[in-house]
């Protein structure tokens, strides 16, 4: 079905229940409310001259007026570009050119980014852009005053509706083109699978711009007439709790390193959580140890673990409810329903038994019809037979569960042997000094590469040595295994979904 449908089946089911929930500002709206607020911003897009298949940026951080737009631009079959909101003026000039934004809608400022200024820097550059609105300043007043009638268009649930650029992690982002049908699809099966109902209550202090919050909470929720709350603009550890406390939330997200901080707070003890059932983590490897402290001290018990990438919708793993701790905490669960997964060699593309690595591959649904404008890219992806060629190593159990062993490009090969980061950073984080560690393969004269561990510790003031990392390891780590280098840090390099961008570790601290 298409987005629009779908909202409006769940305002005919449940007008009154509320719908979205500003925590910043106090703004709430029941889903009748948010409904007449979405079409009221639809006739205005079309009053502006958006019609149906032209491209509407979004570059803001988390807001009520985001997620207007996201469902007023699915309304008209207009295609919606989500914008990182940390981008900076030669990314974002990039994205709305290669997208063809004709209508941005932008956040005025946020912390140190002063987005106005910005657009104006770059709009000359951008031939295609007419006009640029900003939330919460006369612009955007005057672009809801403009008048419409209903007129939607007919849509298709097979046409694009969204371009999501990748968080790039490993290199430049790449636009993945969404259909209604990819997205609203994944959004609620995800939903179903963690059980949401219209009592539910989401809170996603993941970013919008990125399909974590657009597909997984957004859409997972509005298809199942439950309530998205927004704790703050952009991700922090106590807006996100005391919003969880306080509206009562039964689902909580967040990539690893997010519930990390939470966790870590000097006052986390002092959060009521005890509204909380689930929630999902995902978007890099969830570390054992955090996954069983969400459980035992965040009361989410039904907490989910997903695996999934912008250009399959995302979603395309996750664990189940009814999962047993080892499942939800060793791998990220099986299938989800209507999507196929095989596991290959990376070199010949054959099939690998169950229990052996090689690269994840998925076909379904969920597959984008593509990268935007990028069809040589498009095709070292999604192979003639549609199936997604994930970059991601995995192992598939014999129950079928899937292991994500880590990224082909982060794999370490040190004089020949195959090093997985990810088996050392789970080893690494019982050491008792270290609170966060990253390991990347770094170049190395004799053997090609060597290990280096980045640990943030729990006390600056007493962090580990190499040789106490080295004692810890040894005789329970393979020798090659055993990190040569160690660098303590204060914070890893992030992009802006949360993921530790391990190509900058591994750029700085190439030379030891
Ligand atoms: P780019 O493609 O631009 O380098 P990216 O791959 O990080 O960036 P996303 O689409 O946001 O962009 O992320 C998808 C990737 O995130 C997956 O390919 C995988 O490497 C990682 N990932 C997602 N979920 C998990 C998970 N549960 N466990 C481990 N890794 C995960
Ligand atoms: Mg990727």
């Amino acid at each position: 079905d298409t987005i629009a449908a779908d909202l409006d089946r769940a305002v005919a089911a449940f007008p009154d229940r509320e719908a979205l929930v500003d925590v910043p500002s106090g703004r709430r709206w029941t889903y009748a409310q948010f409904v007449a607020d979405v079409d009221r911003l639809a006739r205005a897009l079309l009053a502006s001259g958006v019609a149906k298949g032209d491209r509407v940026g979004i570059w803001a951080v988390n807001c009520p007026e985001w997620v207007l737009v996201q469902y007023a631009t699915a309304r008209i079959g207009a295609i919606m570009v989500n914008i990182n909101p940390a981008y900076r003026t030669h990314e974002v000039e990039y994205v709305l050119n290669q997208s063809g934004v004709s209508l941005l809608v932008a956040s005025l400022s946020h912390k140190t980014s002063d987005y106005r200024a910005m657009v104006e820097e770059v709009r000359v550059r951008c031939p295609r852009l007419r006009e640029t609105v900003y939330i919460g300043d006369p612009t955007w007043d005057a672009l809801l005053a403009r008048e419409a009638p209903a007129d939607w268009p007919e849509l298709s649930c097979d046409d694009p509706i969204n371009i999501q650029y990748t968080s790039g992690t490993t290199g430049f982002p790449k636009g993945a083109t969404l259909s209604h049908h990819n997205i609203l699809n994944n959004g609620y099966f995800v939903g179903e699978l963690i059980g949401y109902s219209e009592q539910d209550r989401v809170c996603v202090p993941v970013p919008f711009y990125h399909c974590f919050g657009m597909v997984m909470g957004n859409l997972a929720a509005t298809s199942h007439g439950a309530c998205i709350v927004i704790p703050a603009p952009s991700f922090e550890p106590k807006a996100t709790l005391q919003a969880v406390q306080d509206e009562r939330c039964t689902s909580l997200y967040g990539v690893p390193t997010m519930f990390i901080a939470e966790l870590n707070l000097p006052d986390f003890a002092s959060y009521d959580l005890t509204s909380l059932r689930t929630g999902i983590m995902a978007g890099s490897p969830c570390p054992v140890e955090v996954m069983k402290r969400v459980v035992a001290e965040m009361h989410m018990e039904e907490v989910s673990i997903c695996y999934g990438m912008t250009e399959t919708s995302p979603v395309s793993l996750q664990t189940r409810m009814d999962d047993d701790l080892e499942h939800r905490t060793g791998t990220v669960g099986r299938v989800l329903p209507h999507i196929e997964v095989k596991v290959v060699d990376p070199v010949t593309g054959v099939t690998q038994p169950r229990g052996t690595a090689g690269e994840l591959c998925t076909r379904g649904y969920s597959v984008m019809l593509g990268y935007w404008e990028e069809p040589e890219k498009t095709a070292e992806a999604v192979d003639a037979a549609r199936w997604m060629h994930t970059g991601d190593l995995a192992v598939m159990r014999e129950d079928g569960y899937v292991e994500i062993v880590g990224r082909i490009k982060d794999m370490i090969i040190r004089g020949g042997e195959n090093i997985y980061p990810r088996e050392i950073e789970e080893f690494l984080y019982g050491h008792p000094k270290i609170r966060d560690v990253q390991v990347v393969g770094v170049p190395h004269q004799k053997y090609g590469e060597e290990v280096l561990a980045c640990v943030i510790p729990h006390d600056p003031a007493d962090p580990p040595t190499l040789d106490d990392v080295r004692a810890f390891c040894a005789d329970r780590l393979a020798h090659y295994k055993v990190p040569t280098r160690l660098q303590v840090l204060d914070a890893f390099p992030m992009t802006v979904s949360g993921k530790v961008r391990k190509v900058e570790l591994r750029e700085k601290y190439a030379a030891g």
